[in-house]
């Protein structure tokens, strides 16, 4: 244990006391890599990482451990949301939303998304598409410990053929095969995580075919956008590791050449799985705010942000059955079960991601709605959902030997939740504990 720092402040005195080793006790944990639940768990916790993982009597607690009891509770890996937005909060129009607040973004909004996801439980995310100075600088500041939020992984600007008016501080046009390898050239010099495509049907097979080189010769992983069935053959063929979302269009499932293309590129077993983040929550919590819109009164939305900005978006919300980004949602949604089912068939990993920030999806809340839909909805298991938002993203990301799953060595990162997640896992939507790089959060 260390020190007892003593802090004095005029008259009021603080004693805060850091404990070096920690040891969560009691709980059922889900240790993220699929198997069996482990009951009355112990988890020691040295410094920022897990020490050991057993059971009551038969792990012993070293004297002078910060007790951390977890009885009557699920334990379980910090959650992982792999398509997160931080630099929108769930206002509905996007251009006045891009117009007004791009100050406020680094120091504002985006921190607040950051931490509104660590508060629900969401102690990783991969930011798809965000300005990259910004992004860089928000995941930098929480890697440093100087401001609460979930470990970050950014990818900077959509690179796409050409940017929308007015958007273009985070989506970059790509101009030919050169321009195309300058660009990601300077994504990996300012250090983002990963590459985003979009719309990349868009663009010369040679501008995507080159992206997509130049991202692995930096080590770097493509995720692409696939709402166009166009938009999937091209990029599966330049070699893409990753796609995002379901299906904009109303078809009832995926065209037999792309299921087929997938089933091929995964059986390729020497290129390591190919994932898929279907992002499903949206369409469901549309219609979920829309009829009962008690609940865009929950204030986990409005942490970190002002009055003024809460109360912009509440306004933008104000017509909720009438929000263009939702139009096509009735035609959109009925297709859903039967497209997860197809992208499950071909072998594809699935990764829980959710899209927050869009309209009425907050941060705070569209993790475990993913989660939900993905058990409830479309039948499966949860431990396998729960490892599609632990253990299956760390591998995406390249960082499974360090963080993913409670087990020894790997980074701290852990929740607890009360009552038995795995049966009802809308549990997750009140995240009792959070533990991040072996510091509690909540
Ligand atoms: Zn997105």
């Amino acid at each position: 244990m260390r020190k007892p720092i003593l802090l004095l402040c005029s008259l009021i005195i603080v004693l805060t006391v850091d404990a070096q080793i920690k040891a969560m006790v009691g709980g059922t944990l889900i240790d993220g890599y699929g198997g069996e639940p482990i009951l009355n768990s112990v988890i020691i916790i040295d410094g920022e990482k897990i020490k050991s993982v057993g059971k009551i009597g038969e792990l012993p607690i070293p004297a002078g451990a910060e007790i951390i009891s977890t009885e009557g509770m699920t334990v379980m890996p910090g959650l992982w949301d792999m398509h997160v937005h931080l630099m929108i909060n769930g206002h509905a129009d996007y251009a006045y939303w891009d117009k007004k607040y791009p100050p406020l973004l680094q120091k504002v909004i985006m921190p607040a998304s950051a931490e509104q996801l660590l508060m629900a439980g969401v102690t990783s995310a991969r930011d798809l598409g965000g300005p990259l100075n910004e992004s860089i600088a928000v995941r930098d500041a929480i890697n440093r410990g100087e401001i609460p939020g979930a470990t970050m992984y950014v990818s900077g600007p959509f690179l796409q053929h050409r940017p929308y008016p007015g958007t273009e501080a985070f989506r970059w046009g790509i101009y030919g095969e050169k321009d195309a390898r300058e660009k990601v050239q300077k994504l990996a010099k300012a250090g983002v995580d990963c590459i985003k495509l979009i719309d990349q049907d868009e663009m010369t097979k040679e501008e995507v075919f080159a992206i997509v080189d130049e991202a692995h010769k930096n080590k770097l992983k493509v995720v692409a956008h696939a709402h166009r069935p166009n938009e999937i053959r091209i990029a599966l063929a330049a070699g893409a590791d990753n796609f995002e979302h379901t299906g904009l269009s109303s078809a009832p499932e995926y065209p037999a050449d792309i299921i087929q293309a997938l089933q091929e590129r995964t059986a390729q077993m020497n290129k390591g799985p190919l994932f898929w983040t279907p992002t499903v929550q949206g369409l469901y919590n549309y219609e979920e705010m829309r009829d009962n819109p008690e609940m865009l009164d929950d204030p986990s939305w409005h942490r970190g942000l002002p009055d003024s900005v809460v109360n912009d978006i509440r306004q933008s919300l104000a017509k909720p059955g009438e929000l263009p980004y939702f139009q096509l949602t009735p035609i959109r949604k009925p297709t859903l079960v039967t497209k997860f089912k197809q992208l499950q068939k071909t072998g594809v990993v699935l990764l829980i991601g959710t899209d927050s920030g869009i309209p009425m999806a907050f941060h705070s809340q569209t993790t475990w709605n993913e989660l939900d839909i993905w058990t409830r909805v479309m039948g499966m298991d949860a431990v396998q959902v729960i490892k599609a938002a632990s253990y299956w993203p760390s591998v995406m990301m390249g960082v499974d030997g360090k963080v993913g799953t409670v087990s020894p060595g790997k980074q701290a990162d852990i929740i607890a939740v009360k009552g038995n997640v795995l049966k009802h896992i809308a549990l997750l939507q009140n995240v009792d504990i959070v533990v991040k790089k072996g510091k509690r959060y909540k």
